[in-house]
């Protein structure tokens, strides 16, 4: 295959065919395409878009670029949830535990922190002991046995995606609906999953700007994920302020516990995670409406049991349990702590995402080049949310960092990513709308 001359037939606005789509992927997987030429081809995808047809292609060579997982026979639906990237965006590490307790099955293979959006892979790792690189035949043994697994792709699970994922990363491509498509479904698709939901963010820290096109891309995503024979709806979600109090790798772990053992959690994580799970019970066709799906979501979370399924997760993927209740006991493991107040009082009006999401990533919790390595304890905490009341000195944000003077450069940014004004502000449902095929 050349693949110049595709390059500059995709930046001259033409239409590939499968059978090119398929020999890029074949050739990039296979280490005979250079990642500047790929970088050149997915800036191309990203101002000249794929059509439907394209995007099928592209998403089914990804998909067949490894192993497609195939688990024993079994009346546990297999099912995930695959959200398109936020800033505090923990809910995959509650829900996974959740779901098993509800009877399904959940294979979740997830990714790592892209752009400002931070990743469950890197959250999870913040875990002592725990491991996101498991082969398939570990994976179905876990799923099989514990109900769930949340990991990476193996190397022989869509290993396109994982070389694309990264390089996009670095190349300003992410916010492109075909590659986001083709990224998300294929890694889905390769799970050999029975039902899927999806959350689409919008807003100021998600790859899509507007409602508009979030809707544009979860409709993209639902009708070829049914073409492709999987029953897939998708929730369209705000992304201004971040979702629940932490953003940081682990600090979002810890989050996740309290989500699990009902306590401190924010009420906006332990909506979403609640809204993923019942719209899995419909789907499904366990749960006959919303209605009385989101109370059987409610009652088993309640129950305590997802937070020991929790513990049997991470068991099996290697976590050290009594060094992970060691660290959750601390209240804080990065070196420098130090608490940004409200100056004055009233409301918070807005605590933007975009801004909380690259201070995570300046203070080290992120990537900013495809090799950066990430700090686990890095982040931010205590967030206050939009609409709570404030006084003068109400703590609106806690920052963890490495040193003093990176945490005192913190503060002056995040300081800046409130807006207090003097009447509650109006705000809308968390969840916009939701994409049925
Ligand atoms: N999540 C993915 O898995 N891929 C994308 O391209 C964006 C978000």
């Amino acid at each position: 295959m050349q693949f110049l001359p595709l390059i500059e037939a995709k930046r001259d606005g033409g239409t590939l065919t499968a059978s090119s789509l398929r020999d890029i992927v074949t050739a990039y997987t296979g280490k005979a395409i250079p990642d500047y030429q790929m970088a050149a081809f997915l800036m191309a995808v990203f101002f000249r878009g794929l059509d439907r047809a394209e995007t099928a292609a592209l998403t089914l060579a990804m998909r067949d670029s490894g192993d497609v997982l195939r688990f024993p026979p079994d009346p546990r639906p297999l099912v995930d949830k695959h959200s398109t990237g936020g800033v505090g965006d923990k809910v995959s590490l509650p829900l996974a535990p959740l779901l098993a307790c509800l009877g399904f099955r959940v294979p979740m293979i997830s990714g790592r922190g892209l752009g400002i959006t931070g990743g469950t892979l890197d959250k999870l790792e913040s875990i002592p002991g725990f491991t996101t690189a498991l082969g398939s035949d570990r994976l179905i043994e876990i799923v099989q046995e514990a109900g769930c697994v949340i990991c990476g792709q193996t190397e022989r699970m869509v290993p396109a995606d994982k070389g694309l994922y990264a390089l996009r990363d670095v190349t300003g491509t992410v916010a492109s609906i075909p590659l986001i498509v083709a990224s998300i479904l294929s890694k889905k698709l390769a799970e050999g999953l029975d039902a899927l939901v999806l959350d689409v963010k919008f807003g100021a820290a998600a790859f899509m700007p507007t409602l508009e096109k979030a809707r544009e891309l979860a409709q993209a995503m639902v009708t070829l994920g049914h073409q492709c024979g999987l029953r897939t709806r998708a929730l369209l979600t705000p992304m201004d302020a971040p979702l629940g109090r932490a953003a940081g790798n682990w600090l979002e772990v810890k989050e996740a516990v309290a989500c699990l053992e009902a306590s401190s959690a924010a009420k906006d994580l332990t909506e979403l995670v609640l809204a993923c799970a019942a719209q899995l019970l419909v789907q499904s066709g366990r749960s006959a409406s919303l209605e009385t799906a989101h109370e059987t979501a409610t009652a088993c979370l309640a129950s305590g049991a997802p937070r020991r399924k929790w513990d049997q997760m991470l068991a099996a993927q290697g976590a050290d349990l009594p060094s992970v209740y060691e660290r959750l006991a601390l209240d804080h493991t990065a070196p420098s702590v130090a608490e940004i107040r409200a100056a004055t009082g009233g409301f918070v009006a807005a605590c933007d995402a975009r801004i909380i999401g690259e201070v995570v990533r300046a203070l080290g919790g992120g990537r900013l080049t495809k090799d950066d390595v990430v700090n686990y304890e890095v982040g931010v905490d205590r967030l206050a949310k939009p609409g709570e009341p404030v006084t003068p000195g109400t703590v609106l944000a806690r920052v963890h960092g490495l040193d003093a003077s990176q945490v005192q450069a913190a503060c002056a940014r995040i300081a800046a990513a409130f807006l207090i004004s003097d009447e509650p502000p109006t705000l809308g449902s968390l969840i916009r709308e939701v994409v049925c095929p």
